[in-house]
């Protein structure tokens, strides 16, 4: 061999290629399902640069994936004709593991962990799996632009810290994996047993993988295909077993859980397209990060693979949706700046946002499975509310709530139950927001609406109050927030409206309440929406609420006053009792401390929490 070199394997390969060996022995037929997957891949990528040359596209009809179980040598050759690897990309993807993955993967290995070997294709180190069984490995490749055989690269490793990488001849472009197998795994030279793991793991393949037969009377050669090699989406849905379509999940998004549903679906008509859209059954940290708009949707072209990401054809509220779209509408070679003025594009983005919704629709009916996705993608869901108005009622439909009937933590309730069950008069879809469940809860605003029976909605998500300011109604009930005035409210209120005090004194104590609270509110109120609390903050309908103001001054944004109406329970023992204080200076010091604890109530904080402290010290001291 000429140019020899020796490279070391970084410290974190040694140590991955030790555990990985330890941890998969149970299972490590997977090595085979890894390297197929790869060699797949590779062919994808081959089939994706020919559409730049048509002339060459007799190659593309002949692309397959080659098995040789050589029993003589004791060794497994997988060949693929795919893109192929040139010097640097050997070293770059077989030699280091570059990827960010590699460290969260040593961690999640555990010897106890039976999922280890699906940790593997996840982390996407499954080349490594081929150690499992061989005591070497030989890669040879040639890179598809390599126009010279005699260029190709030699890569050999016995897995033990270093690798050597030499030149040699390969007549075509692609890739020979070649297994020396270790002395008890002479069982992977059986024909019959690569058949059965491929059928197991790979039948989804849509590359054909032919295993070498040895005819032993006529001492002939031939190959025989054992994959269906037909795309999954492209054959009749009752040729597909359940199993397949899971394993064809896996195999595309690296997920070690099954789907919680999926859908099949080829249209024809002025548009041509098969989509397969999974919705999976776990939320992954990738889709929480705001800079990330990459979404799981694979784009093929009349069977070809384009792109991976093909962000532009779901809306990002919808971006945990995994699956391809397989048009024939779209050139061949359409590239990501084509995809986003297209027309096609855009109408395909709009069918296929209906058919994703349709599915989760379809999915709320099973209620346990609603309730996993709800926990899992109802925050991302929301943002649809607000992204697209086009569909609002139908993603208003599929957003889960916890109520004061509900009496639960978990968003079970709907909305459409919501109205089902409402008072014979209300009018509205009332709501609250705060910042936890429990504060919503006990909120004092709920006081008149327990009493008579009257659900509110409990909202105390961080994106509830953004997404309540684009929810404005729905099937023509308008939502209306607990804490802002509402004439509805009072005439559903089935009350007697009674004090203890005349008009006459009732009066006098809301013009001098306001006298002493003066800039700070702009009206002083009798309210019979209170029972156990003696006064509460009300804002106008039109008016910010305290937590979106809260929100904006967090944001550092400059956020004018709120204009507050006070409202006092006049059967309230407190009022009863402040209302006959004639001392000014201590009733002034009452109202204070009233007006404060009702803003504790609507916004959860003071900006002065010290006068505050004072004031009661002093009524402390007095009493
Ligand atoms: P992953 O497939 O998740 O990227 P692997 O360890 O299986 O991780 O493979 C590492 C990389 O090595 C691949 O991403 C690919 O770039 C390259 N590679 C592996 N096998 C082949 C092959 N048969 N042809 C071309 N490139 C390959
Ligand atoms: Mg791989």
């Amino acid at each position: 061999m000429n140019n020899q070199t020796k490279y070391n394997f970084q410290s974190e390969t040694k140590q991955l290629l030790k555990l990985m060996i330890h941890s998969l022995y149970s299972n490590k037929e997977i090595f085979l399902r890894e390297l197929i997957s790869n060699a797949s891949d590779a062919i994808d990528k081959m089939r994706f640069q020919l559409l730049s040359c048509p002339e060459d596209n007799n190659q593309y009809q002949d692309m397959k994936i080659k098995i040789i179980l050589d029993k003589k040598e004791k060794k497994i050759i997988i060949s693929d004709n795919g893109i192929g690897m040139n010097k640097q990309e050997v070293i770059n993807n077989i030699g280091t593991i570059a990827n960010s993955g590699t460290k969260s993967f040593l961690k999640s290995l555990n010897p106890e962990n039976e999922k280890n070997n699906q940790l593997i294709g996840k982390f996407g180190v499954g080349f490594y799996s081929s150690f499992i069984v061989s005591k070497k490995v030989i890669i040879r490749t040639r890179h598809f632009k390599e126009k010279k055989p005699e260029k190709s690269i030699l890569w050999e490793s016995c897995g033990e810290g270093e690798y050597i990488i030499s030149n040699t001849s390969k007549s075509e472009n692609g890739t020979d994996i070649e297994l020396y197998l270790k002395e008890n795994e002479k069982d992977f030279l059986e024909n019959w047993k690569i058949e059965q793991i491929i059928k197991k793991y790979s039948d989804h393949i849509s590359v054909p993988i032919e295993i070498q037969e040895y005819n032993t009377k006529n001492k002939t050669i031939s190959w025989k295909k054992i994959n269906e090699a037909q795309a999954l989406w492209t054959m009749q849905k009752n040729q597909i077993t359940e199993k397949k379509y899971q394993n064809f999940y896996k195999h595309i998004t690296k997920d070690i859980n099954n789907p919680i549903i999926w859908s099949h679906n080829k249209i024809e008509g002025t548009q041509e397209y098969t989509i397969l859209l999974y919705i999976p059954s776990k939320s992954t940290w990738d889709l929480w990060n705001q800079d990330n708009k990459k979404n799981g949707l694979k784009l093929y072209v009349k069977k070809v693979y384009i792109m991976d990401d093909a962000d532009q054809f779901l809306p990002n509220y919808l971006r945990f949706i995994k699956g391809i779209i397989d048009t024939n509408d779209l050139p061949l070679n359409v590239s990501r700046e084509i995809l986003q003025e297209n027309h096609i594009t855009q109408s395909l983005k709009k069918s296929l946002t209906k058919k994703v919704l349709h599915l989760i629709e379809k999915l709320s009916k099973e209620k346990e499975k609603y309730s996993i996705f709800w926990k899992e993608f109802g925050l991302i869901l929301k943002e649809g509310i607000a992204e697209d108005p086009s569909n609002q009622e139908t993603i208003a439909n599929l957003l889960r709530f916890t109520s004061i009937n509900s009496n639960d933590i978990e968003q079970k309730l709907s909305l459409n139950k919501y109205i089902q069950n409402m008072q014979e008069k209300q009018e509205k879809i009332y709501f609250i927001t705060a910042e936890n469940y429990k504060n919503a809860k006990n909120s004092p605003y709920l006081e008149i609406f327990k009493e008579q029976k009257i659900d509110v909605l409990l909202l105390s998500d961080r994106i509830d109050e953004w997404m309540m300011n684009y929810l404005l109604e729905f099937k023509g009930k308008k939502f209306q927030p607990v804490n802002k005035i509402d004439q509805d409210l009072e005439k559903i209120i089935k009350k007697e409206k009674k004090s203890d005090f005349s008009e006459n004194e009732i009066n006098q104590f809301l013009k001098i309440t306001k006298e002493i609270l003066n800039e700070k509110v702009e009206s002083v109120k009798l309210s019979y929406r209170l029972i156990n609390t003696p006064t509460i903050l009300i804002t106008q309908n039109n008016s910010m609420s305290a937590q979106m103001s809260k929100l904006f001054k967090d944001a550092g944004q400059n956020v004018p006053p709120l204009k507050y109406i006070f409202e006092i329970n006049p059967n309230h023992e407190l009022i009863k009792k402040i209302i006959q204080i004639k001392d000014h200076k201590k009733l002034k010091t009452w109202i204070n401390i009233l007006f404060d604890q009702a803003l504790l109530a609507e916004r959860g904080s003071l900006e002065n929490p010290n006068d505050f402290i004072n004031r009661i010290n002093k009524i402390l001291i007095n009493t």
